[in-house]
């Protein structure tokens, strides 16, 4: 009979090792700082957790409740978001390099911009399945007007102001992004921190200026941002900049990555020429600030969130990576599987419709194969944000994927088109959706970056049962801690 050891003496033998073990490990474990531990530790982790511990629990998939649309969120699909895909002229658009004003009136009016939020402030306050099914869908015929309406929905003011705004500040700016009467754009990263946004050289310094005839105490903001998407039409401004007190007497002190909501015009503050992404149609441009002075009250959920910018961040996005860029991925996807499947069967080569040639069927079903699995994924994930989950790496992972499924769905896609697909106008419909799809694969987190850093690093520090909590054992020289199984722990 092979030799077992009891519960009660694992924990011993562990306790033992663990005290063993210890100072050799805090000697090589670098200092984690405050910007990498928010990342290290925001969101939660659910089923995908078990494909890190070794272990992988199909009864906890299979107990995720499918998405589940509201009456109003599918009559809002079926009737607001077809009216608005049949004004859509994808390749019209496109040439214009903007949405036509109809568009942009039909947009506001139908609080197309206030679907996250809540409707005592007058959005649509939908499900978060239910924003992603509209962006996937407006997507698939035009992909400038699902960003626009993407980016208020996602990452920026209206989600940190929902999460952790002021009363103040939620009773006058979500009515207003609600009706779209005010128009946001988040502007975190600069030309010198991209990815590793948290390194942003941006500051505001802690000061007191007159403000309205009075003392104020607020920020003098000194900043560069660039490829802000909705800058150029944007009046109001999410901006993330460093806070520092100069401390007068006591020396310098970094108070961290503070966010701020900011109306523009503001005097100090330029927002420059157009970029244009790919050439795409939606808006997108730098935004500059020099000298500017906001007041204390401007900082999103006021002067305690002096410095939680960055956490808030994180958590937001642990959320929101799960929605906008997968469900562009999941739009391009659909649009190259209907159009080169059309194609295909139209198409006649040596006296066969191309679609009858095993090598144009294959990239077909591998198109058809990956959209099962990825939009699987994807909306197994919004599903779960619906129960309350912020999954952090299951977000990572459908951002991942399903930009990735989109970019090898289109260049298929591509090669079955031929030359219909290279030469650019009204019924090319896959070159406008080709431009686009490195712009989902570069965003809320740049692929490779994303693969590295969160699915695989973050992946197996937050999802494995024990080591984040060793870390935090040996950050506060606690073997006890270090030797409990993570079932005998406080939470984190
Ligand atoms: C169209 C568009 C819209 C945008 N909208 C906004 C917006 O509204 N608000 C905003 O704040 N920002 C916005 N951005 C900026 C966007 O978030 C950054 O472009 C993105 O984070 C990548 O930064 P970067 O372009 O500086 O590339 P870099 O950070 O220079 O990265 C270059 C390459 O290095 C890789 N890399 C970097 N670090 C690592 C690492 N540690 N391990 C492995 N690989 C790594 C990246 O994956 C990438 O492949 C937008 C960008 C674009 C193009």
């Amino acid at each position: 009979m092979p030799f077992r050891r009891s519960s009660g003496e694992n924990r011993m033998l562990s306790s033992l090792l663990g005290r063993f073990l210890m100072p050799a490990f805090a000697n090589v474990l670098p200092r984690i700082g405050e910007t990498e531990r928010a990342a290290l530790e925001s969101g939660t982790v659910g089923f995908e957790g078990c494909f890190f511990e070794g272990k992988a629990d199909f009864a906890r998939l299979a107990a995720i409740p499918g998405e589940q649309l509201t009456g109003a969120e599918q009559a809002f699909i079926d009737e607001r978001v077809t009216e608005l895909c049949d004004m859509l002229d994808d390749f019209a658009i496109d040439e214009a390099h903007d949405l036509p004003a109809e568009v942009w009136r039909f947009l506001r009016e139908h609080r197309f911009f206030g679907m996250i939020i809540p409707r005592a402030y007058g959005g649509l306050e939908f499900s978060h399945a239910a924003h992603a099914a509209v962006v996937t869908r407006i997507a698939s015929v035009n992909l400038a007007a699902a960003v626009t309406v993407m980016v208020p929905n996602s990452l920026g003011p209206a989600e940190l102001l929902v999460h952790y705004g002021t009363e103040a500040q939620k009773n006058h700016y979500l009515p207003r992004l609600a009706r779209g009467e005010d128009l946001p754009c988040f502007a975190l990263t600069s030309p010198y921190a991209g990815s590793d946004a948290a390194a942003i050289p941006d500051i505001g310094v802690l000061t007191r200026r007159e403000w309205n005839g009075v003392m104020t105490e607020g920020f003098a903001l000194t900043f560069s941002k660039r490829y802000i998407t909705l800058a150029p039409v944007a009046s109001v401004v999410g901006l993330a900049f460093n806070a520092i007190d100069p401390g007068l007497s006591g020396g310098t002190q970094q108070l961290g990555i503070t966010c701020a909501l900011i109306p523009v015009p503001h005097p100090g503050i330029s927002i420059g020429a157009r970029h244009r992404p790919m050439n795409s149609a939606f808006m997108n441009g730098p935004v500059q600030g020099e000298d500017v002075f906001i007041p204390l009250d401007w900082v999103i959920g006021g002067s305690q969130n002096i410095g939680k910018g960055w956490r808030m961040l994180m958590e937001c996005l642990a959320a929101g990576r799960a929605l906008s860029l997968p469900a562009l991925g999941a739009a391009l996807q659909q649009t190259s599987l209907y159009v080169a499947s059309g194609y295909a069967g139209l198409r006649n080569q040596f006296g066969l419709p191309i679609q009858r040639f095993h090598n144009i069927a294959r990239p077909l079903a591998e198109i058809a194969a990956d959209l099962y699995a990825t939009d699987s994924a994807r909306r197994l994930t919004a599903s779960t944000l619906d129960q309350g989950e912020r999954p952090s790496v299951a977000s990572a992972i459908v951002k991942y994927h399903l930009t990735e499924a989109a970019r090898r769905a289109i260049n298929h896609g591509m090669d079955i088109l031929g030359g219909k697909a290279i030469c650019a106008g009204p019924s090319n419909l896959l070159s406008i959706a080709y431009r686009h799809a490195p712009i989902a694969i570069t965003v809320e987190g740049a692929n490779i970056l994303t693969r590295a850093l969160i699915i695989f690093g973050q992946g197996a520090v937050r999802c494995h049962p024990y080591v984040l909590r060793e870390i935090h054992a040996v950050e506060q020289h606690d073997a006890r801690r270090s030797a409990m199984p993570s079932s005998d722990m406080p939470a984190i």
